[in-house]
């Protein structure tokens, strides 16, 4: 074999999947097409239900994105100038735009430096008579510390909104996400553990007011046609996309099987390498189904810039989520925070690495990428020798 038909080890690869499913998938997409109704059809209502009771809750209100999951369910509180949203610096910027966007600030608070995810202590003394709305973020797929927040929550009256767009199907204490908070935004991105092949999101809720006002105002607040009781704007789901995510929930504890088996696999692999003093594994909390979206490590921050160039010099898949804590971001320059304000998201931001994974990754694949990290270390140490 010769190198360049080498096809290295992808990020994620979408192409097994699709060609393991692709009757199943072309028949339902055909389906849709016959029908004509391309626009909340029939496949969107019963994804909304099977979503809904697949996460344990009442209702979903299906939509064009994360990031419109995300619009629909600030804008369902009202959310908007003078109102206060506390969110993490380390996510990706939807979570944040989506408050900016409706004309409210937000404040961030530092994440656990070890979960990567939002620091529930951190969050208690952000709290201020403006706050509307707290965002947990559940990120790679492990759920953020939530008891501490349900009784921030409670005590300071304030929303809960899951950004679950990592984390369908992730468990906190034997809870869904979907139930841990009082609204859910959920992704169907591509590379999210639930993808389409397309953009598609979902806010669930047990609240059937605000999933009302959500299903309105994704049509502009129309009701009835052409009178309009909210401004809204269009963030449907493609009657495509919805047909085609029914076939993929009904495999999506498989797949999530196969994440944790892999993780498990890499886990064992960095050890067998003697790479654990190298890449620091993440860290699982007690109570949780981690349904690991992305495998992450910690690379020296020195080092982490290296790895990634020599990885992908060899063929293998690997990136940084995400390289600039949100509130260092060009556009949210106006908020006035400087490097040092979160460092916990800011020494993230500097030594995370998302190694290959994807449900079909074999172990041989697997090997391949630790042993690049391993003639990456040694190669290293020849040049300080
Ligand atoms: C993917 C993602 C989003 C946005 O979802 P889109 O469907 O791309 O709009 C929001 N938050 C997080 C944490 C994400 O990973």
């Amino acid at each position: 074999m010769s190198v360049t038909t080498d096809p290295g080890v992808p990020l994620c690869d979408l192409q097994q999947q699709y060609r393991e499913l692709q009757a199943e998938i072309e028949a339902a997409v055909g389906r849709v097409l016959a029908s004509g109704q391309f626009i909340l059809g029939p496949d969107v209502a019963a994804l909304e239900e099977e979503v809904a009771r697949y996460c344990g809750a009442a209702y979903g209100v299906g939509c064009g994105s994360g990031t419109d999951a995300l619009l629909l369910a600030l804008s369902a509180l009202g959310v908007g100038p003078g109102d206060e949203v506390i969110v993490p610096p380390f996510t990706f910027f939807a979570t944040v735009g989506a408050i900016c966007r409706l004309g409210a600030r937000p404040v961030f608070a530092d994440i656990d430096p070890l979960t990567c995810n939002l620091d529930p202590v951190q969050v208690e003394s952000k709290v201020t008579p403006r706050t509307r709305a707290i965002i947990p973020v559940h990120l790679y797929g492990q759920c953020v510390d939530m008891e501490p927040l349900w009784q921030t929550a409670e005590r300071r009256h304030v929303i809960l909104i899951e950004d679950a767009a990592q984390a369908i199907g992730a468990e906190y204490q034997g809870k869904r996400t979907g139930t841990l908070g009082a609204m859910a935004c959920f992704s169907f991105y591509p590379s999210k553990n639930l993808g389409t092949y397309g953009d598609a999101g979902m806010v669930v809720t047990n609240d059937a007011e605000w999933a009302k006002r959500m299903a309105s105002l994704r049509v502009h607040g129309m009701e009835p046609k052409y009178y309009h009781k909210h401004i809204g704007w269009n963030a449907r789901l493609d009657t495509i996309h919805a047909a085609i995510l029914r076939v993929k929930l009904a495999h999506l504890d498989h797949w999530i099987a196969l994440r944790q088996a892999a993780a498990a696999r890499y886990d064992a692999l960095i050890e067998r390498y003697h790479l654990t003093g190298f890449l620091q594994r993440p860290v699982v909390r007690p109570k949780r189904r981690h349904v690991f979206n992305q495998y992450v490590v910690r690379v020296p921050a020195g080092q982490r810039d290296a790895l990634a160039a020599y990885l992908r010099s060899q063929r293998i898949g690997c990136e940084i989520y995400y390289p600039v804590p949100v509130h260092l971001q060009e556009c949210l320059a106006y908020l006035g925070h400087r490097p040092g304000d979160f460092p916990a998201s800011e020494e993230a931001s500097a030594t995370v690495l998302a190694l290959p994974m994807f449900p079909e990754i074999s172990e041989a694949q697997q090997r391949r990428v630790v042993e690049a990290c391993a003639a990456f270390l040694r190669q290293r140490a020849r040049l300080v020798a």
